[in-house]
């Protein structure tokens, strides 16, 4: 605390890790031996810049730059970027720090980071995304490659955004390296299920966590936080596998739709034109209820998925979603549901899957994405989605083997938890004190 002073979402990410760890001690005496968990907690490298680039008036506009680059016993670093007014040193350190455990549970040999900037991409231009993606690649291109750090996307940096600073870092290097970034458009290299992987991992991870009680997606009533990359495929995922997606949301409020979210619709307002969801509302004035702020948990479901934003779950809203008798609650996003809304789900025991187990579909598909490139080769959507889906299993699978082994079945945080960090210790045990 004293080291980090101010920077609350970090310590709130370690707390977690931290509180799961207790079943161990004394079981692994070399980690604390080498003081495993104190280097994990500090991250290898820190690094944050300006980044200056001029506005469609010919201003100049000034953001500021950050890359953490939080651990790389198990491969390079790897993570995403967010572009989003919010953004401090604390929010990419506790992105940092989750990303770690979260690529130690994919099974896949890549490191932990995350990287992004306070720019905030609402309303600005084309050409102003791509001069601020540009100025910001100028920075970040020679902390990054193959072998090194390999960014992504993350909230505000989709396809568009990673094609900018693709071509930036080809440009400035001379290299069509297109390992060391992720979430590239098919015809630079990217994956198939990319773009998908993220939400349609939450939903197998849901879809695993029902099937340990007997049930399925099918005829479950489902809110869904957020209407971005995860929340939009994890609609697409649930509606395919017989659920019917009731709501979803937005910064201003969220919508309700009796009938079922209209897919192709959301996809048009938020995909192509780029539009808010009070534009789907006008769009279904039939079936669709636009609520101005307010609290999207106040709508009853079975199968909650927050696919938003850090801490968008409070207590509040848990108490909301278990008197209306949800059966589930599954993370899209990274630590959406605040520490004291989590201990509420526990002791209702209502199934509970934390981010950094249920959303790692992302960063699995990345690394595919790495493989492919690495072997200058491109699978098909269903060799990729099969994939996906394999990992996100085995992901399900571990959780509920480790909480077992610890005493603890159905605890999932506690699965994930101890199953991630005893893979990422092991690793920097054998590298010895780096
Ligand atoms: P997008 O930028 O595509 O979408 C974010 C969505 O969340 C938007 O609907 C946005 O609404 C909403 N949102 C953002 N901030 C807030 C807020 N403070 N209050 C309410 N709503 C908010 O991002 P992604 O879908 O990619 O990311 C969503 C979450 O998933 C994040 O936590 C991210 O870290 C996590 N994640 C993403 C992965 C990926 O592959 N993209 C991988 C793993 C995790 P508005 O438009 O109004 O801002």
């Amino acid at each position: 605390l004293a080291r980090n002073p101010g920077e609350t979402e970090f310590h709130q990410a370690v707390f977690e890790v931290m509180a799961s760890l207790t079943p161990m001690i004394g079981t692994r005496p070399e980690y604390a031996q080498w003081s495993v968990l104190s280097r994990m907690c500090e991250p290898e490298r820190q690094i944050i810049f300006r980044v200056p680039w001029l506005d469609d008036q010919g201003r100049v506009q000034i953001n500021r730059g950050f890359r953490v680059e939080f651990n790389s016993a198990l491969g390079p670093y790897k993570g995403g970027l967010r572009f989003h007014p919010s953004v401090n040193l604390s929010i990419i350190k506790f992105l940092g720090f989750e990303q770690v455990y979260k690529n130690a549970l994919t099974g896949m040999p890549i490191g932990g980071g995350k990287g992004g900037s306070d720019f905030d991409p609402k309303g600005r231009s084309d050409t102003e995304i791509m001069r601020f993606c540009q100025s910001f690649m100028t920075e970040l291109y020679r902390h990054i490659g193959e072998y090194t750090d390999v960014p992504a996307g993350d909230i505000g940096v989709g396809g568009r955004e990673i094609g900018y600073l693709f071509g930036q870092y080809k440009r400035i290097t001379n290299r069509y390296e297109s390992g060391v970034l992720t979430g590239k458009g098919i015809s630079v290299g990217g994956s198939q299920v990319r773009t998908e992987a993220t939400g349609y991992g939450t939903v197998y991870f849901a879809r695993e966590m029902l099937a340990t009680a007997g049930q399925s997606f099918d005829g479950k009533r489902v809110v869904v936080s957020g209407s971005g990359n995860v929340a939009i495929y994890a609609i697409e995922k649930v509606t395919q596998l017989g659920g019917t997606v009731v709501a979803c949301s937005d910064s201003d409020g969220y919508v309700v739709d009796e009938a079922g979210i209209d897919l192709d619709l959301l996809k048009e307002v938020k995909e192509v034109q780029r539009g808010r969801l009070s534009d789907y509302a006008t769009a279904r004035a039939g079936s669709a209820r636009h609520v101005v702020g307010g609290s999207i948990w106040d709508v009853p479901c079975q199968v909650a998925l927050p696919c938003a934003t850090q801490n968008e779950l409070p207590e509040s809203g848990v108490r909301a979603l278990l008197a209306n008798g949800v059966e589930l609650v599954a993370e899209g996003a990274n630590m959406p549901t605040t520490p004291e809304a989590v201990a509420l789900l526990q002791e209702a025991g209502t199934p509970y899957a934390p981010g950094k187990a249920s959303n790692a579909g992302g960063v699995a598909t990345s690394a595919l994405e790495m493989q492919q490139n690495a072997s200058r080769d491109s699978w098909t959507f269903e060799a990729t989605e099969e994939r996906l889906e394999a990992i996100m299993t085995s992901i399900h699978a571990q959780c509920v083997e480790t909480a077992e082994q610890y005493g603890d079945p159905g605890n999932y945080v506690m699965g994930a938890n101890l199953a991630a960090y005893t893979r990422v210790a092991d690793a920097m045990v054998l590298l010895g004190v780096i």
